[in-house]
């Protein structure tokens, strides 16, 4: 076990103090990949970090060292494949704001996080450090947060939800229950199209819920996907290229 926490930045290619420009981030200048090389991706366009940038990442609540680095290791993962750079921090002073004593795993998307009162944080991890998807968890809600959206909610997903079934499941859940309007939104309804990039379909993605049998009509399932996908991989590194 790690008795000091691993805070240090990394791939930073710039002042990591320069957090000021997260009020001026400008997407159109985030030095975008131009050009037919990007088709489309499941990354919400607009709301995607200026690219090289350090992302000042707050602990809000008082972790313990090992519940931290885990956090921090996981979100980790993402970074071979973008040109930021992730710095860890405790107080409420960042760019994403983690609370972990709320009892539901979210985060906002991309840069929405600067519309967010500082006293509020941008990502909730609820999820106990023990618990077997815990990895897989931190990076799905990470992976929000640089832009990308449900997998599920991809535009040719066409996923034959048992529509009943998944509103008294998901409204009924202990962890992370979710409301009649919050399904719709989060599970439903597919993503406006106009407003992202999105490689075809991706059962494979970590932005992809699971789904149960139980939950579908017919013969339809997936299984939590655990790993960053292939077109995870591609998409962030279009949209955050070195
Ligand atoms: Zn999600």
């Amino acid at each position: 076990m790690n008795s000091i926490l691993d805070y240090q930045p990394t791939q930073c290619k710039h002042d990591p103090a320069s957090d000021e420009a997260a009020i001026t981030e400008n997407p159109a200048d985030a030095g975008l990949p131009r050009g037919n090389r990007l088709k489309r991706s499941l990354v919400n366009y607009p709301k995607l970090w200026e690219n090289g940038r350090a992302l000042k990442i707050a602990f809000m609540n008082n972790l313990d060292v090992d519940h931290k680095q885990k956090i921090i290791d996981a979100a980790r993962h993402w970074l071979p494949f973008v040109n930021l750079c992730f710095n860890f921090v405790d107080g409420h002073q960042g760019d994403i704001r983690i609370a972990t004593e709320n009892n539901k795993n979210s985060a906002v998307l991309g840069t929405n996080s600067l519309l967010v009162h500082p006293d509020k944080p941008t990502m909730n991890l609820g999820v106990n450090p023990e618990h077997e998807d815990f990895e897989v968890i931190v990076i799905h809600e990470f992976g929000h947060a640089l832009g990308a959206m449900h997998e599920h909610q991809h535009p040719n997903a066409n996923i034959p939800w048992d529509k009943p079934k998944v509103y008294e499941f998901y409204q009924n859940r202990e962890m992370n229950p979710l409301s009649r309007e919050q399904i719709d939104r989060h599970i439903f309804t597919p993503f406006n199209t106009s407003d992202a990039f999105y490689l075809p379909y991706d059962k494979t993605s970590i932005m992809h819920y699971p789904v149960p049998n139980t939950l579908t009509l017919g013969n339809w399932e997936l299984p939590i996907n655990r790993k960053i996908s292939k077109k995870d991989k591609e998409i962030m590194k279009l949209l955050y290229p070195y």
